[in-house]
């Protein structure tokens, strides 16, 4: 199951290493070795490492695609990092969200593959906007016309939580009610984020909530927000001067207090924007990664609720 190269490699790392990360229970980079004896799954970025950490629990052994703290969108792909997609025994991946891994995939045939995009029906970015500001951003339409961020849905996680737990059984049957178990688990927690997020955004002054980065199109579409974002889909595309003008249309009409920028991109458009406004730059996460190790999903998920909560004024 584990190739004999990796399998050595992590005997020749020794049992601090091994020791530290089943401690930490933190998911390890693309460059580390693979427990010897666990199943060795790469996941390309990490709300689904997550789901495959706490499903997988220390019968497995999670690499991501994406380094820790760095931003999933665009991410590139060292040949290296393609030959061991080739040795995982699991590939837990979201199609069309980051070109190299759908090559990578594609180029490589593993032989047990997750797509997130299988579990879930995504929304295309053209939903999203209708129900956001109204106004399509142009820049959104280059390379995908589905919006990726599913997991800012917790309502939309189970069924991934489901598909990792049985491709886990099928390559591992002795740890079946080990995986049913955690995922049993796991999908409760979702569960009850929903509950929290449903009664903690139930009723509040503003339901409009302004962000750097279009990400949150999904939680918006689950909990009757609306989204307006400055860049877009991609983090990294700068808004037109159409745009900011009216994002500050927007900010005055529904009296805004609140512009959100994300924790793994340079806050520096939406810190500029509020200030011109005279309103406050705030951070909601997209969690797509981890900025501080201390974190997780659920952690950050909390978080994000609180800023929601403060800026939209719920009671
Ligand atoms: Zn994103």
């Amino acid at each position: 199951m584990i190739p004999p190269a990796l399998r050595v490699a992590a005997l020749l790392t020794g049992p601090a290493l091994l020791v530290g990360s089943a401690l930490t229970g933190c998911a390890t980079d693309a460059q580390s070795p693979v427990a010897d004896g666990t199943v060795d799954v790469m996941a390309s970025f990490y709300p689904l490492e997550h789901v495959v950490q706490e499903v997988g629990g220390e019968r497995v052994t999670v690499r991501s695609l994406t380094p820790p703290g760095a931003e999933p969108h665009d991410v590139e792909l060292s040949p290296a990092q393609v030959s061991r997609l080739d040795q995982a025994d699991l590939v837990v991946y979201l199609s069309g969200f980051q070109p190299a891994v759908d090559d990578a995939v594609a180029l490589t045939g593993p032989d047990h593959v997750v797509d997130a995009a299988q579990d879930t029906e995504l929304l295309t970015t053209d939903e999203e906007h209708e129900a956001g500001s109204g106004e399509p951003l142009a820049e959104e339409h280059d390379r995908s016309a589905y919006d990726p961020h599913f997991w800012l849905d917790p309502t939309r996680m189970p069924a991934l939580v489901q598909d990792v737990a049985e491709t886990l059984s099928e390559i591992d049957p002795d740890g079946a009610t080990q995986y049913a178990a955690n995922a049993a688990a796991l999908t409760q927690r979702f569960d009850d984020l929903d509950t929290a997020y449903s009664d903690g955004l139930a009723d509040c002054r503003t339901r409009t909530f302004v962000t750097s980065h279009a990400a949150f199109g999904y939680l918006a579409d689950r909990y009757d927000l609306e989204q307006v974002g400055i860049s877009g889909i991609d983090p990294e595309a700068e808004p037109s001067p159409a745009r900011l003008a009216a994002v500050e249309k927007i900010v005055r009409s529904e009296d805004i207090s609140t512009i959100f920028f994300e924790s793994l991109v340079s806050p520096k458009v939406a810190e500029t924007l509020a200030s011109d406004l005279g309103i406050t730059a705030a951070v909601l996460d997209p969690i797509e990664g981890l900025a501080d190790p201390a974190d997780d999903y659920f952690s950050i998920a909390a978080r994000n609720l609180d800023a929601l909560r403060t800026d939209l004024e719920c009671t």
